[in-house]
């Protein structure tokens, strides 16, 4: 069994040192990130595959990658300085919409950064979201990879009422995964559930985010992904906004920030 220390260091060195972690003004985008790992075998992956987590159509880490013995996940949270940005109420800010974009292209040279550490380790090494079989229907909110799925597996935290996962670090940030053959240890899960560090779920201490939300998207049941969708794909000031900065598609996350799981475990 191999020591996760090494890759941990590698990782970090990686997002504090590499220039496209910056928008082009210089701020920086993620700050340090937290690591998780989870056994292939575990048998929470199989759980997945029901209709009521995400569906038949998730593919197994042994199906991504054979001899798959380690999946491997990661945390990048925002930093201070784009997080306070989208602090007020909408319109998105600019800072919030190129760190989503321009951090998702700086998430994916970490994946391919990472596939390199592991290969050089002597293992091979798969991320599903840069693979050929990859994918996501963000019109019928499906896919055959979550990325924040596989961070619960990894013992990375649990869900909140927005559906964010709610790391030590906050739900702020982009999430990223590898399959390995490399055997690491397991991070043991709190065994608090699903729910754990979201306080409505405890005692209803908080609906910070059903306020923040914007479009009513957030309701006690949980988040309703279609008007989540259609209020970030059709409102009028996030369409100027994408069309100024020539992106696929607007994003907003004012349920993310400016709330208490910000970056951290409400009451912690
Ligand atoms: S804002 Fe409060 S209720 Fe909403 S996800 Fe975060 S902790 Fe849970
Ligand atoms: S991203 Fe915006 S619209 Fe969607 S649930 Fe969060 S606050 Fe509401």
């Amino acid at each position: 069994m191999l020591d996760t220390s090494s890759l941990k260091t590698a990782l970090d060195y990686y997002v504090d040192n590499e220039y496209a972690n910056r928008l082009p003004d210089g701020m920086k985008i993620f700050e340090q990130p937290l690591i998780g790992f989870a056994a292939a075998e575990d048998p929470i992956f199989k759980e997945f595959k029901k209709e009521e987590v995400i569906g038949s159509l998730y593919v197994l880490p042994e199906e991504w990658l054979p001899e798959a013995k380690t999946v491997i996940s990661y945390f990048l949270p925002f930093s201070e300085n784009i997080r306070s940005s989208n602090y007020g109420g909408p319109p998105t800010s600019v800072k919030w919409l190129h760190a989503r974009f321009i951090g998702e292209e700086f998430n994916k040279s970490i994946r391919k950064f990472l596939l390199g550490e592991l290969e050089k380790m002597g293992g091979k090494a798969v991320a599903p979201a840069l693979h050929e079989n990859y994918f996501a229907d963000y019109d019928n909110f499906s896919s055959n990879w979550s990325e924040r799925h596989v961070a619960y597996a990894a013992g990375l935290g649990s869900f909140g009422l927005n559906r964010g996962l709610i790391t030590e670090k906050g739900l702020a940030g982009r999430f990223g995964s590898l399959i390995t053959t490399l055997y690491f240890p397991a991070t043991i899960r709190s065994g608090g559930g699903v729910f754990e560090n979201c306080p409505y779920f405890t005692d209803e201490s908080c609906s910070a985010c059903v306020k923040r939300c914007p479009s009513g998207a957030i309701k006690k049941e949980g988040k309703d992904k279609a008007v989540c969708n259609n209020y970030t794909r059709v409102e009028d000031h996030l369409q100027e906004l994408r069309l100024q900065f020539g992106y696929d598609h607007s994003v907003c996350g004012k349920c993310q920030i400016n709330v208490p799981c910000e970056n951290t475990i409400p009451g912690r």
